[in-house]
Parts: structure tokens; sequence; C-alpha cells
């Protein structure tokens, strides 16, 4: 059934089969009992989505004749979700996985002048991803990335047109929403820094209201990621 889709590395992936690891193996075999024979769907997170025919399964490994490969390219409107780190844990992980149902391309996690130092959880918030990443379809599985400052969200993303959805901000209107990559800035709780905002406008960040409510910023990342919604 097409209503699940299981994920496969590029690696476990030849010309005409295809093998589910790990997790992904259990849950086809233990929880939903695929069996030899059964027709099941694979992405690999590159694009592609796989139309197989399992020939193989036990709990750690599910092998697959490779019957159809459908491949969605890139697309054209980039959107990656910049996010300060937030202490609040459901809160963090509930931007996650709300950005990869909306089609974030990328998310970066950085360390905000203003956010409260707290561990991140990579892996949980990985496998998050992933999860999402099944749920809503998508082809492109999402990466996230973590940088120490906006410093270095610049630099690790250079040439891209940037928003910082900014509480002070006049504007609201995102002035052009067809720009091939974009990066969209969210502050942590205690939003940005007199010198975070300084550096963004050097970078030639545009600065946007998201209305006159103080959102949280979760809110506020799923609320800039909306605009988007309707551009091809
Ligand atoms: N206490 C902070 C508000 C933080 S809200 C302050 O007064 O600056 C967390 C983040 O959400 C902000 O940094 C901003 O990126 C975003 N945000 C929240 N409400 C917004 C609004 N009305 N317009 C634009 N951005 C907003």
């Amino acid at each position: 059934m097409m209503d699940n889709v299981f994920f496969t590395h590029p690696e476990h992936v030849s010309a005409n089969r295809l093998e589910l690891v790990d997790q992904e193996a259990t849950h086809a075999s233990k929880v939903l009992r695929f069996k030899v024979g059964d027709e099941l769907y694979a992405s690999d997170g590159r694009g592609n989505l796989y139309t197989t025919q399992v020939s193989s399964i036990s709990k750690k490994s599910v092998l697959a004749d490779i019957l159809e490969t459908d491949y969605d390219p890139e697309p054209t409107i980039k959107k990656v979700l910049v996010f300060g780190a937030i202490k609040k844990r459901d809160r963090l992980e509930f931007a996650v996985e709300k950005a990869v149902e909306l089609g974030a391309w990328e998310i970066c996690i950085f360390n905000a002048d203003h956010s409260e130092r707290s561990r991140i959880n990579e892996d949980r918030l990985q496998s998050i991803v992933l999860s999402a990443f099944k749920q809503s379809k998508r082809r492109w599985l999402p990466e996230v990335t973590y940088q120490n400052s906006m410093d270095e969200v610049f630099e690790y993303y250079p040439k891209y047109h940037s928003m910082m959805a900014h509480v002070e901000a006049d504007t609201h209107h995102p002035e052009n929403l067809s720009y091939n990559k974009n990066l969209l800035l969210i502050g942590p709780e205690g939003g940005f820094s007199a010198r975070e905002v300084e550096l963004a406008k050097k970078k030639n960040t545009q600065m946007i209201s998201l209305g006159k409510n103080r959102l949280r910023a979760e809110t506020a990342a799923l609320a800039l990621l909306s605009q988007f919604l309707f551009t091809t």
C-alpha cells in the first residue's frame, strides 16, 4: 500500500534491487507483516520513489526487486529554515517536524546570541525528520545542520537570499518569493540580538514582520514557511 513509504539509504539501492535495514526492516517485517511477494514502496530521500516486490524478509533485512522508479527533481525554490536553538525540547521538535511537512529543504539550528544553552539530541531530531519525511511522502530528505552562531550560518549558506522574521520590522510582505535559494531566519524565545540584526542587514537580509502579535518561535517558523506553499 502506498500508505507506507519506507526509507532506504541510497547506498542500499542497486540497479534492480534495494534493501531495507534497521528499524525500517523491523517495521516492515514485524509491525506491518510484509511477506515475500508483497508490493512495497520505498524512497531514497534523493528524489526516487521505488515500487518494489519483496523477495526476502527478516527482522534485520528486507530485500526487494525494483519494478519501477519514479524520480522527482529537486525543487527549484529551496527554503532553509534557520532556527535559533530553543531550550524547550518539545517546541524545537515540533518546529522541526512541521518544517519537514511544509517542505523545508534543510533545517539549520544555530546557537543564537539569546539561545539558552542546552544539549540538543541530534539522533532524536534525525529520527523525527525521517518519520515526518515518510509521513508527508516527501521525496527529498531534508538535512539538519548545526551552526554555532549566525555568522557561521551565513558562511555555511553563501549566495542565499535571506529573510529575517523580526518583531520590529515594518514590512509585512516578503518582497519576492521566487528566489531559488532562501534562508528563513527565526529567533529564539529571547529574540535576535542587536548584533545579529546588524549582521543580517549587512548580508542584505530582508526584515519581515509576521503581524502585530508576538508569535512563539515555532509558530513564526511555520508562518514564514507557509508563505511558500503557493509558489511553484
Ligand atoms: N522576546 C522576543 C520575541 C521572540 S519570539 C522579542 O521581543 O524580540 C521568537 C522569534 O519569533 C522572533 O525572534 C522572531 O524571529 C519570530 N517572531 C515572533 N513574532 C513575530 C512577529 N510578529 N513578526 C516577526 N517575527 C516574529
